[in-house]
């Protein structure tokens, strides 16, 4: 549960239109992926990028699948996704879809489910992948890099969780130096968590 709003400090128009958006884009981008609908709209982005990232991921040595259609690119980028920097996928009863998340969010969860905490990740870091294919279907105009689940460097890296309520309880006692922060993004995107909330 958030906070009173009285207890809340005073926020500028334009970091509350900022939080505004970025809750909007996480919201809609992790149902989107989650219900597995997204596909590359026709043209966007462009079948020459498609077409470089394919090149590309041959000269890497990446067995792609014949056709250059988006669908064999789609298979091929879903087997060879790379791992980010500073993300580990975590073989855990709480990970059951074996999201890759920034490493510093880890321990801060493990010590969540250590004192009671029984939910589980949805959303972790969102991969370049995802978020061309976010970008691509137009489903939202967000500028690259707005959303903490594209980075992983500390104070950058964000997860969405089930059980949103309780890890907000929880982690009010969490000593660690680096802390997580949900209910900021208010009803729109409640389960989300980042070092600042946003
Ligand atoms: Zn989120």
């Amino acid at each position: 549960m958030p906070g009173p709003a009285l207890a809340k400090p005073k926020l500028t128009a334009a970091v509350q239109k900022q939080r505004a958006l970025v809750a909007h884009v996480d919201a809609v981008s992790d149902r989107v992926l989650a219900e597995g609908k997204v596909h590359i709209a026709a043209g966007a982005p462009s079948d020459a990028e498609v077409r470089k990232e394919l090149e590309a991921a041959r000269k890497h040595g990446a067995k792609l699948p014949t056709g250059e259609s988006v669908a064999a690119f789609e298979a091929a980028a879903a087997q060879t996704e790379e791992p980010a920097p500073d993300a580990v996928t975590p073989i855990a009863p709480w990970n059951p879809r074996e999201k890759p998340i920034a490493s510093w969010i880890v321990p801060v969860l493990e010590w969540a489910v250590e004192h009671g905490w029984h939910g589980a990740v949805t959303s972790g870091y969102r991969t370049r992948y995802e978020q061309a294919q976010l970008n691509a279907a137009g489903l939202f105009s967000a500028p690259a890099g707005l959303s903490n689940h594209e980075t992983t460097v500390y104070p950058g890296g964000a997860v969405d969780v089930t059980d949103p309520g309780l890890l907000i309880q929880l982690l009010k006692a969490y000593n660690g130096p680096r802390k997580l922060i949900g209910g900021v993004l208010g009803a729109v995107d409640p389960e989300h968590f980042s070092a600042t909330g946003d």
